[in-house]
């Protein structure tokens, strides 16, 4: 029988930056189902995920009680972690056992061997009040800026790119603007799949005679609703783009008067392109000259064109050169400013624009405020009650970075909270190696992850459904999440053990609500200095900018200039730089890895969510057909895939939207690791693993 709700919690989706919101319907403490809510980004619009991803909050596995390391218990990161022998490896302990364990070890290395000895990693699942305090912990209590999160896995290069060339690292127009636009130029994302609710919003602007250019060496669904689809050459985008660029160039399709009043370094852009005719560039990239050409006119020449990017351009060795052709093709056109245009890279986690504002990166505090700037230091000093001279200045490691500082000895304590580098890093065997290393690991968690498997004291935390915070979704809207259940057993609120550990590291914190958090993280963010706790629970969700109180918020930037010197956008040309693993000989296919619809992430909520774990309970690789066929196989049967790095089986796919001599692996699957293949080589500038592109092959059986 249907079960009656005895009461109807307002929240938002815990899944995609898209920020749909929802209603939690709740029977003693327990979920019944979920509505969607008429917000500004889903107007009750739900995807899979969002509608029927929720029962993981009462898995039996959830974690209720601390766990410590049992004494003489080695840490193997090559075994293959068993969620159900948990405790052979752990024991249970009290609260106060285990903090004073877990801060008390940090403490030490700290002290004996300084702030350089212990990095965190926070989580973009996390609240924007968590994600605040966790980087104020790091840099208050640790005393360095090793703090980072799994932006720098996601659009690390695309916001350094935006940094530098128009002054603000997050999107200039909200999705809904697709419906204003012309025309649409999604590369390098598969929105059906990644970002469900935002991709119904594109269909809705084809219908109503808005033109999508898809840009994708794979086939996504959204190729069915293109005006021109382009199968371009994997790891060919540079090439691609300046070729756009040369077209408007030489047909004379620039927008002068914007270039002449808003923009620096146009000639070099300029000269930079004339080596990139299309018909050069048409047999690198796999798409003719003509079509180039036809392109690049209709994305400069309609009234309002609109550019969305996903991890397709920003997960490369040269991400960071792909995102600044993306922001060059919308300043050299004016096509930047107005609705219906504009520059948007979508956002993977529901708060990874948030956690990202709110300081957890290693080089900025809140606000993208550089640690090394004039005059941040002493800012974020004085607000924090700190004696001068005591924050670091000195930019602290990223992801990738801290894995290779532990293999050398200078990393050895660390906290990370609701992230499970162990599945998302990658070469994670390597990630796994170095975890081990560690001479104290912290984690803060609901579930026992891959990463959990390697700690010396686990934390249980809450997940989603049972805290009240904030969140930003990819549009900048900053949403009010509501607390709709209670942990389970011992589980606690992630900001009560962010400020217990921060007690044992001789902080003395004492924030009694999460809206005095907020009060304190705005008081340093003048991008929301507007947006009050209780308007958040008048309105539900305001945009930043908004910068004082009665502001209503920009959803449209960049009307009147760019956060930049003289208030102009800055054109950065880029040339080809080729992935740093070619295929050859030995291993003469691409691997490329990305999400599937029902899954998220390192698949440790939605695995556990029954609706979603039925639908694709096992790990699977998307093949073309033909490659099936060429390696002697059928569609269903085990292949191998092997890199440099490692080798995972899994069930090949047959799937014609894959090019020839590529493999798609979706990276949720802990029995087969996608992230056991992929290449640890970063981007120069963003720090961005290239996870789109590695070599490997793939075998039967
Ligand atoms: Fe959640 Fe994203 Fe799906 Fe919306 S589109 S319901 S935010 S996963």
């Amino acid at each position: 029988a249907l079960q009656v709700p005895d009461k109807q919690v307002e929240s938002v989706c815990p899944f995609c930056g898209v920020g749909c919101q929802l209603s939690y319907n709740i029977r003693d403490n327990r979920i019944l189902w979920i509505e969607g809510r008429d917000g500004p980004a889903n107007q009750g619009r739900l995807c899979v995920k969002g509608r029927y991803g929720f029962d993981y909050a009462h898995h039996p596995q959830r974690l209720t009680q601390p766990l410590i390391r049992r004494a003489g218990v080695p840490k193997d990161p090559h075994a293959e972690m068993d969620p159900a022998r948990v405790m052979e490896f752990f024991r249970e302990a009290s609260w106060d056992e285990a903090l004073t364990l877990a801060g008390g070890k940090l403490r030490e290395l700290r002290d004996r061997h300084g702030p350089q000895a212990l990095a965190g990693f926070g989580s973009a699942k996390g609240s924007n009040e968590e994600a605040y305090l966790f980087q104020k912990l790091v840099r208050a209590g640790f005393g360095s800026n090793n703090v980072d999160h799994c932006t720098r896995l996601c659009h690390a290069s695309s916001v350094a790119a935006l940094l530098e060339g128009i002054g603000s690292g997050a999107v200039s127009n909200p999705v809904m603007d697709v419906a204003k636009a012309e025309v649409i130029l999604l590369i390098g994302a598969n929105p059906t799949v990644n970002h469900p609710v935002a991709a119904t919003w594109m269909k809705n602007a084809v219908k109503n005679g808005t033109r999508l250019i898809l840009m994708d060496p794979r086939k996504s669904d959204l190729a069915r609703h293109a005006h021109r689809y382009l199968q371009f050459k994997p790891d060919t985008d540079v090439a691609l783009l300046n070729a756009l660029m040369h077209v408007i160039v030489h047909e004379g399709l620039v927008d002068e008067a914007f270039i002449a009043s808003r923009t620096i370094g146009y000639e070099d852009l300029k000269a930079n392109v004339e080596g990139y005719s299309p018909e050069a560039m048409a047999p690198i990239c796999g798409i003719d000259a003509e079509t180039l050409r036809d392109v690049a006119r209709l994305y400069a020449t309609a009234k309002a064109s609109m550019i969305l990017w996903g991890m397709g351009i920003s997960q490369h060795v040269h991400g960071t050169d792909n995102a600044r052709c993306l922001i060059a093709l919308a300043l050299m056109t004016g096509q930047i400013g107005r609705p219906g245009t504009g520059l948007h890279p979508l956002r993977g986690q529901n708060n990874v624009q948030g956690a990202s504002d709110a300081g957890l990166i290693p080089m900025m505090y809140p606000d993208y405020q550089r640690v090394d700037a004039p005059g941040a230091r002493e800012r974020f000093e004085r607000a924090w009650n700190m004696a001068p001279g005591t924050l670091a200045v000195q930019p602290g490691l990223t992801v990738v970075e801290v894995m290779h500082a532990i293999q050398a000895g200078t990393v050895r304590g660390m906290y990370i909270m609701g992230e499970n580098p162990a599945m998302s890093d990658p070469d994670v065997n390597h990630a796994r190696e170095s975890l081990a290393a560690l001479e104290h690991l912290v984690i803060q968690d609901i579930f026992f992850t891959e990463t959990a498997y390697l700690a010396d004291v686990i934390l249980p935390a809450s997940a989603f459904p049972e805290k009240t915070g904030t969140f930003t979704n990819t549009d900048r809207l900053v949403q009010l999440g509501r607390q709709a259940i209670d942990p389970p057993g011992d589980a606690r609120q992630d900001l009560w053990i962010i400020q217990q550990i921060a007690q044992r590291l001789g902080l003395t914190w004492n924030y009694t609500d999460v809206s005095e958090v907020f009060d304190e993280m705005r008081g340093t963010m003048p991008s929301i200095g507007g947006i009050t706790w209780e308007r958040l629970e008048r309105e539900h969700s305001v945009t930043y900018p908004c910068r004082h109180e009665g502001d209503p918020g920009e959803p449209v930037v960049f009307v009147d200039g760019f956060p930049r010197e003289g208030g102009r956008g800055r054109f950065v040309p880029a040339d080809i730089i080729p992935a740093d693993e070619r295929p050859d000989a030995a291993y003469p296919m691409v691997l490329i890895t990305g999400r599937q619809l029902e899954h998220w992430h390192t698949g440790s909520m939605t695995r556990r969510a029954s609706m979603l774990d039925a639908i694709e309970p096992d790990p699977v690789a998307l093949v073309h057909p033909l490659d099936i066929e060429a390696l002697g196989c059928k569609p269903g049967d085990v292949i191998t895939i092997e890199s440099r790095r490692g080798s995972v089986s899994l069930y090949a796919r047959a799937d014609d939207s894959s090019p020839r001599g590529s493999v798609f692996a979706p990276f949720c699957y802990y029995e087969a690791a996608a992230n056991k293949l992929t290449n640890s080589a970063l981007d120069p500038i963003g720090k961005i693993p290239e996870f789109k592109y590695c070599a490997v092959r793939v075998v039967p059986g």
